[in-house]
C-alpha cells in the first residue's frame, strides 16, 4: 500500500469534492442578509423539509447554531440543562455563559437510563435561590460517549418531561443522520421530539463550512436576529450553501463510514492488545483503550506509522471514519495499530 497518512482525527477534515467545488463555482448568489440568495434559500428550505421543521437557518458552524438556539430559547440568568459530556458544555468555549448569560447546568449521565431520574431532580420547582430551568439540550449522536445513539422512544421520553416542565428541547444533532441511518429509521422520528435542531454539513457530509439550525417559523425568525448579532449574517453565502446542498446528497454514504468503523473495531479487537468501547461502535467513531500506553504515547507512535487520531482522555483515543477514508485506509490503519501492539506486548 502506498498511502502516506490516514487521518482519523475527525470527520471535520473531509475535503470538498470536485463536484462540490464545481457547484460552488456556478452557484447563483445574492445578498443573504436581504434574504436574496437563492442558493441559501434553497438549502434552508430543503434542510427544513428534511428534518420535518417549518424553517431553517444556514449558519457558519455547529457551535454558532447551538449558541443561537440557546440565545433564542432563553433569557439571561436562566439555566440550561445538559449532559456534562455534551459538546455544548465541553467544547463550545463557554459561549452560552459568555454571550447568553445563562447558567449551564450539568445533569450527570443525562443520556443514560438514570439520566431521566437525574433530569427530574434538576427540574427544581420555582424558588428564589434557583436559576430557572429554561431549556433542555440533548446530543444525538453523542460525541464524547463514542458516537452513541438515542432511540426515538428515548428522545420522546425526554421531550415528554420537557413539555411537562414547559421548557423547550434543543437537539444538538451535529450527526443526527448517522443516528437515523444506524437505527434505520426516518430522521424525522428523531427530530419530532425537539423544538429546535442543529445539524452539521461540514462533518461526515463533507461540506467545507456550515451547519443548519431548524425549528418553527417564529423560532427561526428570532434566531435570524441572533445570527446577525453574532456576526453570522453572511452576504453571497450561496457559494457555501451550494456545497451544503451537495452535502445533503451524501447522507446515505454515512453507512459506509459505519461499516468501516466496525471493521476497524473488529480488527483492533481481534489483532491487537487494545480494547474498543463501545463495541461494536454504534456509528462512525471508534474509541480505543490504549492501556498499557498513555493516549499521548499511543498517538505519537501511531502517527509515526502514518495514522492520525486524537486523545479522548488519559488512556482513550478516538478514531473517526469519514468520506475521505477508504477500505484501504482502514487496512493501513489496522496494520499500524497491529505493529504498535506487537511492540508493546
Ligand atoms: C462538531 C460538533 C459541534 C460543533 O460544530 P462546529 O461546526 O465544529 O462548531 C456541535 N456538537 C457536536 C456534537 C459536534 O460533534
Amino acid at each position: 500500500m502506498n498511502i502516506k497518512t490516514v487521518d482519523l482525527r475527525s470527520d471535520t477534515i473531509t475535503l470538498p469534492s470536485k463536484e462540490m467545488r464545481a457547484a460552488m463555482a456556478r452557484a447563483e448568489v445574492g445578498d443573504d442578509v436581504y434574504g436574496e440568495d437563492p442558493t441559501v434559500n434553497l438549502l434552508e428550505s430543503e434542510a427544513a423539509a428534511l428534518v420535518g421543521k417549518e424553517a431553517a437557518l444556514f449558519v457558519s458552524s455547529g457551535t454558532m447554531g447551538n449558541l443561537i438556539a440557546i440565545l433564542t430559547h432563553t433569557s439571561r440568568g436562566d439555566a440550561v440543562l445538559l449532559d456534562p459530556e455534551a459538546h455544548i458544555f465541553y467544547y463550545e468555549a463557554g459561549g452560552a455563559s459568555l454571550i447568553g448569560g445563562v447558567q449551564l447546568w450539568p445533569v450527570t449521565n443525562l443520556h443514560s437510563y438514570e439520566g431521566i431520574d437525574n433530569l427530574k431532580k434538576a427540574l427544581r420547582p420555582p424558588d428564589q435561590h434557583f436559576a430557572p430551568a429554561a431549556l433542555l439540550c440533548l446530543e444525538n449522536t453523542h460525541n464524547r460517549n463514542g458516537g452513541t445513539i438515542l432511540k426515538p422512544e428515548e428522545q420522546d421520553k425526554y421531550y415528554e418531561i420537557a413539555c411537562k416542565a414547559k421548557i423547550p428541547l434543543h437537539l444538538d444533532g451535529a450527526r443526527i443522520f448517522n443516528a437515523a441511518l444506524a437505527l434505520n429509521c426516518p430522521v424525522t422520528d428523531l427530530t419530532r421530539s425537539c423544538d429546535s435542531i442543529m445539524f452539521c454539513l461540514s462533518k461526515g457530509l463533507g461540506a467545507p463550512v456550515g451547519s443548519i439550525l431548524a425549528g418553527s417559523s417564529s423560532f427561526i425568525e428570532r434566531a435570524r436576529r441572533y445570527r446577525k448579532v453574532l456576526g453570522g449574517g453572511m452576504r453571497q453565502a450561496g457559494i457555501l450553501a451550494a456545497a451544503g446542498l451537495i452535502a445533503l446528497k451524501n447522507i446515505p454514504y454515512l453507512s459506509e463510514d459505519h461499516r468501516r468503523a466496525r471493521i476497524l473495531a473488529e480488527g483492533i479487537t481481534s489483532r491487537t492488545i487494545f480494547r474498543v468501547t463501545p463495541s461494536p461502535p454504534p456509528t462512525n467513531m471508534v474509541i480505543i483503550n490504549t492501556e498499557p500506553l498513555s493516549s499521548a504515547e499511543f498517538l505519537s507512535r501511531l502517527e509515526s506509522y502514518g495514522v492520525k487520531s486524537i486523545a479522548f482522555g488519559e488512556n482513550r483515543v478516538r478514531m473517526v471514519t469519514h468520506l475521505d477514508i477508504s477500505d484501504e485506509g482502514i487496512d493501513w490503519a489496522l496494520e499500524a495499530i497491529e505493529r504498535l501492539s506487537r511492540e508493546v506486548k
